[in-house]
């Protein structure tokens, strides 16, 4: 039995509560350093606005204790404003986040209208659907990040090792593939500790 930690700071972290719910997968909102003291498995990051989530982050003490915990390899996964978050360089800025996965995103720039767009795209042999909102566009990636999904040519989906993100809004759409792909990566985690 695994319970995952869902940053709930801003942004879509009901949606991705309410895709674990159908999972039948425990988990946790973390909104404070308090929450922490609850034993977590995993982590999501969910979408929203990566400056806003950044600055509670700081404002409320978490970032540091997150940092460390992603760093000592607690499964995470960063989705659209949480890749953001976890990218190592944010183009054009000074200033990134978390730096624990190896790549650099744009932010807001994205798809065609550079705006909010839904296709189909495989993932990891699933075809499912992706729901694009002011996604980051990945503009290069280190040499131990892995590709999970392309659409239109660019990388919208990937791993290193304990960490998954993707640009796009996975708990936005009815297909569970991505979310199922990161309970795996948490249970083979959880198992290989214990
Ligand atoms: N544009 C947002 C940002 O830069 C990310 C958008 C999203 O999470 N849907 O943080």
């Amino acid at each position: 039995m695994i319970t995952v930690g869902i940053l709930a700071l801003q942004g879509a972290f009901v949606e991705h509560a309410r895709v674990l719910d159908g999972l039948g997968v425990s988990h946790v909102l973390i909104r404070q350093k308090k929450d922490l003291d609850k034993p977590i498995d995993g982590l999501i990051i969910p979408g929203g606005e990566s400056t806003a989530m950044a600055k509670l982050l700081h404002e409320l003490a978490l970032f540091s204790p997150l940092k460390k915990a992603i760093e000592a390899g607690l499964p995470t996964f960063g989705t659209c404003a949480g890749l953001i978050l976890l990218a190592k360089e944010l183009e054009g800025s000074d200033v990134a986040h978390f730096k624990t996965l190896d790549l650099t995103v744009r932010r807001n720039a994205y798809g065609r209208q550079l705006a909010s767009f839904m296709t189909k795209g495989s993932f990891n042999e699933d075809l499912i659907d992706m729901i694009f909102i002011r996604a980051p566009l990945i503009t290069s990636l280190g040499p131990d990040v892995t590709t999970l999904a392309i659409v239109d040519k660019e990388t919208v989906a990937v791993r290193q090792g304990n960490q998954l993100g993707c640009s796009f809004h996975p708990e936005l759409s009815e297909d569970k593939a991505v979310h199922r792909y990161f309970i795996d990566m948490v249970e083979a985690h959880k198992k290989k500790r214990n």
